[in-house]
Formats: structure tokens, sequence, C-alpha cells
């Protein structure tokens, strides 16, 4: 699966790196790091960080090379990687 942040809207408010620790993680209060890249195995975690963000700034796409994953997901953004959020 691929995630992306749309750093316009996110905020910092943590409840992704909170709900999905080894996707998601804070670097002081200005930036967010994040796999863009996510396992499959790391799916629901995503998905659930990505329904608790107040401002829906994560983006969930199925890989299209894994036939296993449905249809994808989208929920808003643009951007990746580490980023300031501020
Ligand atoms: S992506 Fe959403 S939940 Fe994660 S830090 Fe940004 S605003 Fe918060």
């Amino acid at each position: 699966m691929r995630l992306v942040v749309d750093l316009n809207r996110c905020q910092g408010y943590a409840q992704c790196a909170f709900l999905a620790p080894d996707v998601f993680t804070m670097r002081g209060d200005e930036a967010l790091l994040y796999n863009p890249h996510a396992d499959k195995a790391q799916r629901e975690q995503v998905l659930r960080a990505a329904t608790a963000c107040p401002v829906q700034a994560i983006l969930v796409e199925d890989d299209p090379d894994d036939a296993s994953e449905a249809a994808s997901s989208r929920l808003t953004g643009a951007g990746e990687g580490l980023s300031s959020v501020r």
C-alpha cells in the first residue's frame, strides 16, 4: 500500500502517530515522518489513522501490484516523506 500526507492540511495533531506508530512518527512539534510504502500487515493501523486524522490529511492507496488488496481508498492529500507540518 502507498500513503501520502497532505502537509498543507496536516496540523501535527499526532493522531496518526498514536494509532500507527510503526508508520507515523512525530519529530519535534513541526515534522511528521512516515513510511509512504507501509507494509500490507500495517493496513488496519494505517486506515484507522487515516480515519482518525482530524483534518483528513492522509491519503491511502492500495498498491496495484498487490492483487490481494481491494480498490483504493482516497481520503485526501498529496506529498510524502519527512516534511514540516507548519
Ligand atoms: S496527518 Fe493528521 S493525524 Fe497525522 S499529524 Fe497530521 S493532522 Fe495529525
